[in-house]
């Protein structure tokens, strides 16, 4: 029986996406070959890796727009270091909302300067700083969309009078926004669109080739973008799981439809955080993450009641991450409103246990 499944990265891919997945390391749509052995430059790989990069700035709705999409390795972590090998120059600005953004800001450091607009390090990141300002003169502005550790998620972004560049890495394809807003968006796969070992990128191409540096051949965006995302040899199973997500999500009805169901994922459980006098929210209400819900319980004498009754429903997952503590619900794309409706279940009947 499948478990309820809230892990925060690696983790839950639609059941059909995963069955397909396996049947195509067997066989490649009646190929006689597998997936995994032949040439990632045969035509069935090549149009694999064309309808990925495709199906991407179509659900983004960045088609026609001079933007192009990779798919590249190293994880967002190695983004972290292109972006700033790629695009910065003299100074660039960086909004420190998570340990994943303060770990952009350590990495773009090695190369040269970087202001920090707003943080909120100094209480735990349990909010969104709002109303810092973006100075003109910079290179580029980079946030985080969504806080996968601490549960805080922006809501609205700037309007930024430099390019923007966004880690998407555990909301992509979650929401409806003005994707045309970002210069750069980057995300690994392992949240919230495939299995780990490859991270999208989406870039607007003019930005690009403005800095004086050199860049060694497998950082530079411009051959990647060249050489169609096959500079060297592409991660093959991590893309093709991603395509086959992204086809998943296309076929319900894109973006506009996984939205609706996120947010009755997210209504849900904060609702019950909010009613259950045993629990309290990590993060203030108004940046809530719809995709990782952070809660701890009010009393952690309960904590080895409530760890029994959520491994006896099959929820599995739920652990808060060390830094923060507590739980963590993470509701992906593809977890079911049914997994969120047993979790709640649970956790109102601990109210009535203790
Ligand atoms: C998980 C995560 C990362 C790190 O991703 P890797 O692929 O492990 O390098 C970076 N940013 C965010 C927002 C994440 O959730």
């Amino acid at each position: 029986m499948k478990k309820h499944n809230f892990s925060a990265g690696p983790s839950i891919l639609p059941q059909e996406v995963l069955r397909k997945s396996a049947e195509a390391v067997i066989e490649l749509d009646n190929s006689g070959l597998s997936l995994l052995e032949i040439s990632h430059r045969s035509k069935a790989f090549v149009d694999i890796m064309e309808n990925a990069r495709s199906l991407a700035l179509e659900l983004l709705g960045l088609q026609g727009q001079g933007y192009k999409a990779l798919f590249l390795q190293g994880g967002a972590s190695m983004q972290f270091v292109m972006v700033a090998l790629n695009l910065l120059e003299k100074r660039a600005g960086y909004l420190n909302t998570g340990t994943w953004a303060d770990n952009a800001i350590k990495e773009a450091r090695i190369f040269d300067d970087v202001y920090e607009v707003a943080s909120s390090k100094e209480a735990n990141y349990n909010y969104i700083p709002k109303g810092y300002e973006i100075p003109e003169d910079y290179d580029y502005f980079h946030c985080t969309s969504n806080n996968t550790i601490f549960g805080t998620q922006m809501k609205s972004f700037p309007d930024s009078p430099i390019p923007m560049v966004c880690d998407m890495s555990s909301d992509i394809f979650s929401r409806n926004l003005d994707y045309s807003k970002f210069d750069l968006i980057y995300a690994g796969a392992q949240k919230n669109m495939g299995p780990a070992g490859t991270t999208l990128v989406v870039v607007k191409e003019d930005i690009l080739g403005k800095v004086s540096r050199k860049i060694p051949s497998i950082l530079d965006y411009k051959v990647h973008i060249s050489k169609g995302s096959m500079f060297n040899t592409p991660p093959v199973f991590p893309i093709y799981v991603s395509m086959l997500t992204m086809e998943w999500l296309k076929k319900m009805g894109g973006i506009s439809a996984i939205e609706k169901i996120n947010d009755q994922k997210a209504r849900l459980i904060y609702s019950e955080i909010d009613l259950n006098p045993l629990f309290e929210g990590f993060t203030v209400k108004e940046d809530r993450s719809t995709m990782n819900a952070t809660f701890n319980l009010v009393n952690d004498n309960l904590k080895e009641t409530f760890d029994t009754m959520l491994k006896e429903a099959d929820i599995s997952g739920l652990n808060g991450h060390r830094s923060v503590g507590g739980y963590r619900a993470s509701m992906y794309n593809a977890l079911p409103l049914d997994s969120v409706k047993a979790l709640v279940e649970v956790m109102s009947e601990l109210e009535t246990k203790a």
